[in-house]
């Protein structure tokens, strides 16, 4: 996997009835057209440790479009680890989707289980039943969402200068956002749009910034520069209506930058609101860091202006 290839673009986008917006952006979508974006950022030190402790290989979760299963399919594949992905659904196969078929393709050995099993995917009594099962597995969470995932992170804003006023960036479980946050100077604002309803996000974060710190009044003020956007999750994880892929083919056509409808096309289609509604100002220089994703935009890909790979 290739950081290098995440350059630091300078975006000029005209909005109707606004002067237009200058902003930079964080290509970590163009690392690799599967291990897009954050998913190698939060692998990364994962596949340290688990070569560390000679693991056979990593298991994990995720869902039937899992971008983060597929990602951990192929970076094991490219690092002589086997892997395992436990997936959310007992009527699925192998072949059910694109994505399920690639990650077959990378080796990756897919265990379909109940909804109400892949519940328990938190519950030690569970994990431990696996670790059995599965003997020297190193186990990462869905999503990538444990420390080294977080600590992988870190290393967005390392890459980039450091006199940001604003970063936004797409959230799922919040560990990317816990590497920017932790990474970023204080008095940079991290807004994290919310792919998924609900509240529980900030929560997440804490505990993620809690967990890096061991230091309660560190973790809370790093905690005190995120601004959680709960409003632009357009129905839900997953949801996507016209208006949104109308921004995103335009947004492509202005700028020849594709986005994802699951992520982050939310969270740009949030920064660009809060420019139009005068929350960040013209001369605030301002990131959007683009997480990746565009491996999981191929289920609308008849909908796209671009090609999903
Ligand atoms: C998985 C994913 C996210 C969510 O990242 P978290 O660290 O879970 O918040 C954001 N953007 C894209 C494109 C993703 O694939």
């Amino acid at each position: 996997m290739d950081t290098s290839r995440s350059i630091l673009q300078k975006v000029r986008f005209s909005l109707e009835n606004c002067e237009p917006f200058t902003f930079w952006i964080k290509r970590d979508d163009l690392i690799d057209p599967v291990v897009s974006g954050n998913k190698w950022r939060k692998l990364k030190y994962n596949v340290e440790k688990a070569k560390h402790q000679k693991s056979k290989g990593i298991l994990t979760f995720g869902g039937a479009f899992s971008n983060h299963l597929i990602a951990t399919a192929k970076v094991c594949k490219l690092n002589g680890l086997n892997s395992i992905g436990v997936v959310r659904g007992d009527e699925l196969t192998n072949e059910s989707n694109a994505t399920l078929k690639k990650c077959t393709e990378f080796g990756m050995e897919l265990q379909f289980v109940s909804r109400s099993d892949y519940k328990k995917r938190y519950e030690y009594d569970y994990l431990y039943q696996l670790r059995d099962q599965f003997s020297q597995f190193f186990i990462v969470p869905e999503g990538g969402a444990n420390f080294y995932g977080a600590i992988g992170c870190q290393e967005i804003l390392q890459e980039t200068p450091n006199d940001f006023k604003h970063v936004y960036l797409a959230g799922g479980t919040g560990t990317t956002a816990v590497g920017v946050i932790s990474s970023a100077p204080s008095v940079t604002k991290i807004h994290l749009v919310s792919a998924l309803k609900g509240d529980f996000l900030g929560d997440e974060v804490l505990k993620g910034l809690q967990n890096l710190s061991y230091n309660e009044a560190e973790s809370h003020s790093s905690y005190k520069q995120l601004i959680l956007n709960t409003n632009h999750h357009f129905g839900g994880y997953g949801k996507v209506n016209q208006e949104l892929i109308n921004f995103i083919n335009t947004f492509y056509q202005q700028t020849d930058i594709p986005l994802d409808p699951v992520y982050t096309g939310k969270a740009m289609y949030a920064m660009l609101q809060d420019y139009r509604e005068g929350l960040i100002s013209k001369d605030d220089k301002c990131l959007f860091i683009h997480t990746g994703g565009i491996q999981g935009a191929k289920k609308w890909s008849d909908q796209l202006l671009f090609v999903t790979s």
